[in-house]
């Protein structure tokens, strides 16, 4: 059994709360790494078609010899394959790329609000999930407008929401609208993306001294307590087995509430309003 605690969806089914993600890893290392992770214990990989990747992580699944039903494979729908016929043909590449029937979850994996395309798409992925090529469907970088006119337009609740979310960036309005509407939250760049020096922060760097851990386990940690599903990514084997060594101490309200305090709407990645736009 997983020491990984599932997050039960708003469609019956459930994730494992803890993965890894593989932004940026490159095609020619994705086998050897996302090995890496299933060998470390992760069972949920984020990869995405535009990623590049899909191949060697289908590669790594079918080599370790994990029963499918062990594994929480997403993947994600690519600006230019947003519409109804092209997200049909997205789906079957990336399953044939993945080795896989069908996935556990499928994103699309921004709302490229000036393309307009979003609602049909998401009517095609309600068709997708329908045909049995994923089990869950969810949204990926979707602003508060844009989830109100899928709840307006549409049949379904995304299970999740896929957005940018790490200590000096916490995204609390569309937590709330998540907990009102009974959609998750994944936390995309949990760690920054290394971009700025979280492992610096005074409370950060306090909890690991007062737990006898690294600042990188901190931060999962809060994101876990915080009730928020995540997936660090990174291609060092330390790291990876670091970064899921994480379920063998507890954060206290206190610390809890001292890395709450970091807010600085400090986004770090591309603006959902813009990317994929052109
Ligand atoms: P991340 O916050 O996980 O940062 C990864 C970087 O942190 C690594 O490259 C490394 O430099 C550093 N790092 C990792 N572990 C460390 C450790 N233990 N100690 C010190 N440094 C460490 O950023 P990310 O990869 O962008 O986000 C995680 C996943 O989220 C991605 O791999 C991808 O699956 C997903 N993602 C989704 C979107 C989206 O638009 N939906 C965008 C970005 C990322």
């Amino acid at each position: 059994m997983s020491q990984v605690p599932r997050i039960p969806l708003n469609d019956g089914n459930s994730i494992p709360q803890l993965g890894f993600g593989v932004f940026l890893v490159q095609p020619d290392e994705a086998e050897r790494i996302v090995s890496d992770a299933l060998e470390a214990g992760y069972r949920h990989i984020d990869t995405a078609a535009i990623y590049g990747n899909e191949v060697g992580v289908g590669r790594a699944i079918a080599a370790s010899g994990i029963p499918r039903d062990e594994l929480f494979i997403t993947t994600k729908l690519a600006n230019p394959d947003q519409g109804t016929r092209s997200a049909h043909d997205a789906i079957d590449l990336s399953l044939a790329k993945l080795q896989l029937d069908k996935v556990d979850l499928y994103l699309i994996h921004w709302p490229t609000p000036a393309r307009d395309l979003y609602v049909e798409s998401w009517q095609a992925m309600e068709q997708i999930r329908d045909d049995g090529k994923t089990t869950s469907i969810g949204v990926s970088n979707f602003q508060i407008p844009h989830l109100d006119r899928l709840l307006a337009e549409t049949e379904t609740v995304p299970a999740v929401n896929q957005i940018e979310l790490h200590p000096t960036f916490q995204q609390r309005e569309i937590r709330a609208w998540g907990v009102e509407h009974d959609m998750r939250i994944e936390s995309w760049g949990p760690l920054g993306q290394g971009k700025y020096d979280l492992f610096g922060l005074a409370p950060i760097t306090a909890a690991a001294t007062a737990h006898g851990v690294t600042p990188a386990q901190i931060v999962i940690r809060w994101h876990l307590q915080s009730g928020l599903i995540v997936f660090p990514k990174s291609n060092s084997v330390d790291r990876i087995r670091e970064n899921f060594d994480v379920f063998g101490f507890e954060l206290s309200g206190e610390e809890l509430a001292a890395i709450d305090a970091l807010e600085a709407d400090n986004r770090v990645g591309g603006h959902p309003d813009v990317v994929g736009n052109a």
